[in-house]
């Protein structure tokens, strides 16, 4: 995890372009955690047991290890899977056992990443918010998502503090409603020889910024551990 003297930097970096800065951050820190799987803990024993576990990455993450281009990295991870499932096949399981086997598994280790960094950086993000250059750049910026919004007001936050950060995203939300009725109306036929502004791309800003977050559930709560705790039961055979 990045020092304290880094995550400012990197804070005020992020508020400095598109989009919540706290989910550009966390996309990053997990898409790095990808790549070092893929280029260096694909042969540790111990990451193979915990990607086991999990039963691989949940979909998002897979797709996005898709991209990483490193093929065999991929091939070697998830052929231990199937090694798995399918020496538990061989104890003839019912539909029942198998039921539980393929839910009660670990959660995502790339979620779970995400949510590690997620709470470093929303904890530093209330840690600097009285620095007067970090709520300059707050200002400035395109603000939060609704679910880091949410996530930061769970910290216990200075009234100052709360009343800033509300302020600012009203005035966000209220520019960006103006720009979608702007854009709507644009599309009216009668107005349509209009070129389009800065307007033009409101929608896309707004997917970005009011998206309530991601469904964690599985992943938070829950799951067990099916295919870490089975392999004595499995060797007895
Ligand atoms: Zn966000
Ligand atoms: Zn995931």
């Amino acid at each position: 995890m990045p020092g304290e003297h880094i995550i400012y930097h990197e804070l005020i970096e992020a508020m400095g372009q598109a989009g919540c800065p706290i989910c550009r951050l966390c996309e990053q820190a997990v898409a790095g955690y990808i790549d070092s799987i893929l280029y260096e803990q694909v042969n540790a024993p111990s990451f193979r047991d915990k990607f086991r576990a999990a039963m691989g990455f949940c979909a998002e993450h897979a797709a996005e290890m898709a991209g990483a281009g490193r093929a065999l990295g991929i091939a070697i991870l998830y052929k231990d899977i199937l090694d798995t499932l399918l020496e538990e096949a061989e104890r003839q399981p019912s539909a029942g056992e198998w039921h539980s086997l393929l839910a009660q598994h670990a959660p995502c280790p790339a979620c779970q990443q995400y949510l590690t960094m997620e709470q470093a950086y929303l904890g530093a993000f209330v840690q600097y918010m009285d620095r007067p250059a970090f709520r300059q750049a707050l200002e400035h910026s395109d603000g939060l998502c609704l679910a880091h919004l949410r996530k930061l007001l769970e910290h216990p936050l200075r009234e100052e503090d709360v009343h800033f950060v509300l302020a600012h995203h009203l005035r966000q939300w209220e520019q960006l409603r103006q720009e979608l009725g702007e854009y709507i109306r644009k599309n009216d036929y009668r107005f349509r020889h209009e070129a389009f502004g800065p307007e033009g791309d409101s929608w896309q800003r707004t997917l970005e910024l009011l998206t309530s977050g991601r469904d964690w559930k599985e992943g938070e709560a829950g799951r067990g551990t099916g295919f870490r705790r089975r392999p004595s039961a499995r060797r007895r055979g």
